[in-house]
């Protein structure tokens, strides 16, 4: 028996006997087919039917729908971790390895300099209850699959937006690294908020799109239904093993409804703030307002993965923008308007201290040629705009720089792939397979029944197919193991306490 099985074995026997005990981390090769097999299938099988009857496991469960996997979690934060981990198992390995993947790959940095970052910097400013949710996704990873990912992986895999693109090039900096890769913040997401005479109803409806690689984004394919021991019930999207929605798109019971946009060359890192994926948790978890909401973001802002925040109030009706920067932050509020993100910063003081290099006057640029079609797209819609024509927003291909109708980087629904041009801003070279990944709306009506629609895929509806795509750009191929087809389903309702196809 090789030592990694040696080592194997003996975590998924501590498991078996209801222990978890931390060994070293890493992405070693699982154990291959030998003679040891029978010894592992039986141990594996020994190791589910404990896991199954894990008292952790009640009232927790998944099915899968229009492209979607949708989880409901329950009961104390270890529990949910526990269910988190042990529900979504193999969905958790596959994008770990993508994710942990594409981190190295950016940054030139080993994996080991990310779970020192999560062990020392991050992991001592998270709040407890997330600190054992965390855990409790660890052991029920191993509870499942025997994984040998441990806490500083998790943890470090939770940050995949903020230690990459913000931390390591403020590390760069201070530092002065030679040939230091040129890494740039990135720019997520097309996304719209509106209220009073600006919708059809008179009431709130939220929508938005989430931009991101395809590798990535292909895998950000979760509803989570989550029904925590303390806090607000949360309905939300996300990716597999993070505890934030990520793409941040969310409701919760108390009536607030969440989403945003990523802030286009942003720079700037404190690495004694809390880190954003547990600021961005635990604000849509307790904030029943747009001031508790600002407050818990602005609660040891590190920084990491700065946005807009988008936010309705639906037993208010008043919506708010959150731009929140870390040297300058500034909100805005209105209970009649209109507040669309593609990725621009507004207010002077964030422009000029957070993101100096950003250039707000270049039309042809992406984050401004999807903010002046929002202009003309919400305008002319004035009035009608509801969940319905939303979702159709969330999918136009309309260029305002080239005034016409081509699915490239300038579109509300982005196709980077097609592009020749890229986008510069986040160093996405020419034919960048990145782009609108999938896409959420939301109204105050269904967030008062803790309703959503979402959309995997392209929100227009096309398919990114991966083989054509790296046989014609042999530029990506190391994306190959990791890049897969990302196919678009159609616009599905989904709903907190949902239990299957209804
Ligand atoms: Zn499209």
């Amino acid at each position: 028996m090789s030592a990694d099985s040696m080592r194997r074995v003996a975590a998924i026997l501590l498991v078996i006997l209801g222990g978890a005990a931390p060994w070293g981390a890493g992405s070693g090769a699982p154990a291959s087919a030998s003679a040891n097999d029978a010894m592992v299938a039986t141990i594996a099988s020994a190791r589910e039917r404990a896991a199954t009857n894990d008292p952790r496991l009640k009232g927790a469960w998944r099915f899968e729908e229009g492209g979607w996997i949708y989880v409901h979690l329950e009961g104390d934060p270890r529990a949910m971790g526990y269910q988190h981990g042990y529900l979504l198992a193999p969905e958790i390995e596959d994008a770990f390895a993508a994710v942990s993947a594409g981190m190295m790959h950016s940054t030139e940095r080993n994996w080991e300099f990310f779970r020192k970052a999560a062990h020392e910097m991050l992991w001592p400013k998270i709040d407890a209850e997330y600190q054992q949710e965390l855990q409790g996704i660890v052991e029920g990873l191993r509870a499942h699959s025997g994984s040998k990912l441990d806490v500083d992986d998790i943890v470090a895999f939770n940050a995949f937006e903020e230690l990459p693109e913000y931390y390591v090039p403020w590390l760069n900096k201070k530092e002065k690294a030679a040939n230091a890769p040129n890494l740039k913040s990135p720019g997520n997401c097309s996304a719209f908020v509106a209220t009073g005479s600006w919708t059809k109803d008179g009431k709130i409806v939220m929508a938005h799109n989430n931009w991101t690689s395809y590798r990535n984004g292909e895998r950000w394919r979760i509803v989570f239904d989550i029904a925590p021991k303390n806090g607000y019930r949360i309905l939300m999207d996300g990716f597999p093993g993070v505890i934030a929605s990520d793409d941040d798109f969310g409701i919760n019971s108390d009536g607030l409804m969440v989403t945003e946009t990523t802030i286009t060359q942003f720079q700037g890192w404190d690495p004694n703030g809390k880190a954003e994926f547990v600021r961005a948790r635990k604000a849509l978890q307790y904030a029943g307002s747009i001031d508790e909401y600002t407050k818990i973001m602005l609660d040891g802002n590190n920084g990491g993965y700065a946005n807009d925040w988008l936010l309705g109030d639906r037993k208010t009706g008043e919506i708010a923008q959150l731009e929140l920067g870390l040297k300058a932050h500034k909100l805005w509020r209105t209970k009649d308007g209109v507040l669309s993100g593609s990725n621009w910063a507004r207010d002077s003081k964030v422009l000029k201290e957070d993101t100096p290099e950003f250039d707000a006057n270049n039309k042809e640029s992406s984050p401004n040629a999807r903010r002046a079609r929002w202009d003309e797209l919400l305008r002319e819609n004035k009035g009608k705009i509801d969940v319905a024509l939303a979702e159709k927003m969330l999918g136009d291909h309309a260029d305002t720089a080239e005034k016409k109708e081509d699915a490239n980087e300038r579109t509300l629904c982005g196709h980077v792939d097609g592009s020749p041009r890229g986008v510069k801003e986040w160093e996405w070279q020419p034919y960048y397979p990145g782009g609108a990944v999938q896409g959420k709306a939301t109204d105050e009506t269904m967030t008062k029944d803790m309703r959503m629609m979402a959309r995997m895929g392209h929100p227009c509806g096309g398919d990114f197919l991966a083989k054509p795509f790296l046989a014609a750009h042999p530029e990506y191929a190391w994306q190959e193991h990791y890049l897969r087809d990302m196919k678009a389903g159609p616009w599905t309702e989904f709903r907190a306490g949902q239990t299957g196809k209804e």
